[in-house]
């Protein structure tokens, strides 16, 4: 056997042992709430962060199709290839919608991070991430070659404490945080940190993915936001926001931006529709709002800053076992693992959407509750 197999035959082992394996469900079709797989079975999904519903919206999905008739595919870098207009028309619009100076479109918001994070940062600088941000910003802060140290989730002791011991081993210093948690709906205390970051002489990264409510003002001059065009904007593709001059830097260093494939038009037509819809409709944004405070309130839950509610259920398999149970009564709820959340702490992730009815998410909180019982 080649030495590749016998070296993924024994780490698939491993990963099996410890229930993290991970495997793609064959879908016939996905779209709206609903996903058919491939033996026919229909399910309501509570696993797209297609919030407001914008993938499926007609203005969307029409503006997608009209730029489909150009080109689909990109073919070079935004650099190398030249800058398509539809680029300059959604970095006005992120820029607005922000409220900065200027934005940059990234292939998505994992390179957003990647790339933003690893030219703002670099060996001789110290960052400073909240224990559960995404992997992404993990993974940007250890490209960067930065020391990485984090506090414990959303505790402002614990964040003060980091930077008292480690702030002046560092010529820059970052902190990091999402302004929600993609995994656990809740919001970090964000005027805080930036009161933390002032008094530290820190930079603030913001990574607002998941947010679908106006954010606290933050200090302009020490804060960047990095986000998504993939989830409540329904298209694909990330940003960052901040001033003219970091914008402009970041061009010009953000290795994921320089050497990575322009988005193809359709994409960025969508993403531009949806912000457009989005601006002036807080309708969708409010629904979903609702569905999670409804789901919420039914489990006794603490009221949620997004539309993402947890239940926490302990172990992998038992995680694995009620994701099974509820998909045999026609719903699709996402068990969550480790390395996704901390050992100990696999849940179930209901992620609610303008998409569902009221009647949808009432008969999913019975259904939860039969489980339970
Ligand atoms: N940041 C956060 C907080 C996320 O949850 C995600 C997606 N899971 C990303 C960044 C990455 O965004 P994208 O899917 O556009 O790469």
């Amino acid at each position: 056997m080649p030495a590749l197999d016998a070296f993924a035959i024994q780490a698939l082992e491993k990963l099996a042992k410890n229930q993290r394996i991970r495997t793609l469900w064959p879908l016939e079709s996905a779209g709206g709430a609903w996903v058919k797989d491939v033996n026919g079975g229909r399910y309501l999904s509570f696993a797209s962060n297609d919030y407001l519903g914008l993938s499926q919206h007609p203005m969307v999905v029409g503006a997608a199709k009209a730029a489909l008739g150009h080109s689909a595919g990109a073919g070079a870098s935004r650099l190398a290839g030249g800058n398509h207009p539809l680029y300059s028309v959604l970095e006005s619009q992120l820029a607005q919608w922000k409220q900065t100076e200027a934005a940059r479109v990234f292939g998505s918001g994992y390179l957003a991070n990647l790339g933003v994070i690893s030219a703002l940062m670099g060996a001789g600088d110290v960052i400073f991430a909240d224990k559960l941000s995404h992997a992404c910003m993990l993974d940007g802060a250890k490209l960067s070659g930065a020391t990485l140290h984090r506090f414990l989730h959303n505790d402002m002791a614990s964040l003060k404490a980091q930077l008292e011991a480690h702030r002046t081993q560092g010529k820059h210093a970052l902190i990091m945080t999402e302004a929600i948690f993609s995994m656990d709906g809740d919001a970090a205390p964000l005027t805080e940190i930036a009161t933390l970051a002032e008094a530290y002489d820190a930079w603030l990264l913001v990574d607002v993915a998941h947010a679908l409510t106006a954010l606290p003002t933050l200090p302009k001059d020490r804060t960047i936001m990095v986000g998504t065009l993939s989830k409540s904007l329904g298209a694909y593709g990330g940003f960052v926001v901040g001033s003219q001059t970091v914008i402009d830097y970041l061009s010009s260093s953000a290795r994921s931006l320089l050497f990575s494939t322009a988005l193809p038009p359709a994409v960025l037509a969508a993403a531009s529709a949806a912000l457009g819809v989005w601006m002036v409709d807080a309708a969708p944004a409010k629904k979903a709002m609702q569905h999670a405070q409804n789901f919420a309130a039914a489990f006794d839950l603490p009221a949620p800053d997004a539309a993402i509610v947890p239940l926490v259920i302990g172990e992998e398999n038992t995680a694995l076992q009620a994701m099974e149970m509820l998909k045999a009564q026609g719903f699709y709820v996402p068990a969550i693992r480790p390395p996704t959340v901390p050992v100990g702490t696999s849940r179930l992730r209901f992620s609610l959407s303008a998409l569902h009815e009221d009647a949808d998410v009432e008969r999913l909180i019975q259904a939860v509750k039969e489980l339970f019982a």
